[in-house]
């Protein structure tokens, strides 16, 4: 099985892109969690990103697509995978059909989730982490049950994405408009994209999913 999920940021790929690698036990491959890996251990790549990733902007094609051809190419791939954040640009589009057609595969479902902009921005300002096991919360919608104390590991120690400041957030959504939504012509012309009211009940929005993929 290979999923693609489409939408702007905050529309809950990571999430709902999470919950149907452990239903379906395929890799879930996040350009955004790579390009954050790279940052994390220094690499050249991750100091060229972070370049783009602090300011809301695409990082170039050439080097996102080949760090995307890699990590597909790593065995636990073989199988399947939830594409998150990739591809977001018509050229990474076809460059990720031409490694798949080398190995005589093709993406089976591209779902795109719709969010309207206001609901974007309230998730995305609102939402951080705890930063000893990765817990995600929302100030608003799913803060911990004791304030300042994680659920799940107890730390007292929250982090907060630096590019949902709202500047960065800015920037974020015009490359989503100017660049990635360019990319949904591409899927419907091929007839594999789906879309998906991502304004919905996270439940909801789960099921809808499911369906889709029920039987593959
Ligand atoms: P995300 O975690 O998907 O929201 O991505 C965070 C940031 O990483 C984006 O704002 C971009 O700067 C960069 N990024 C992630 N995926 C891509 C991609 N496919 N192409 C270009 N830049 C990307």
């Amino acid at each position: 099985m290979r999923i693609i999920l489409l939408g702007p940021p905050g529309a809950g790929k990571g999430t709902h892109a999470g919950t149907i690698s452990q239903l379906k036990n395929v890799p879930h491959v996040a350009s955004g969690d790579l390009f954050r890996k790279h940052q994390q251990d220094q690499t050249e790549l991750g100091v060229l990103a972070a370049s783009f990733m602090s300011k809301g902007e695409l990082v170039p094609d050439e080097v996102t697509i080949s760090m995307v051809e890699q990590r597909l190419g790593e065995p636990d791939c073989g199988q399947g995978i939830i594409l998150d954040g990739f591809p977001r640009t018509t050229e990474q589009a076809k460059a990720l059909d031409i490694m798949l057609k080398e190995k005589d595969l093709r993406i089976n479902h591209v779902i795109q989730l719709e969010v309207n902009e206001e609901e974007i921005v309230e998730r995305l300002s609102g939402r951080f982490s705890c930063t000893d096991c990765g817990m995600g919360y929302h100030e608003k919608f799913s803060a911990p049950a004791n304030k300042g104390i994680c659920d799940k590991c107890k730390s007292t120690n929250f982090t907060r994405r630096s590019d949902d400041s709202p500047k960065t957030l800015r920037n974020r959504l015009s490359a989503y408009k100017e660049q990635t939504a360019l990319i949904l012509p591409y899927y419907s012309t091929k007839g594999c994209l789906k879309s998906i009211d991502g304004m919905a009940e996270m439940d909801i929005v789960f099921d809808e999913i499911k369906k889709m993929i029920d039987g593959d």
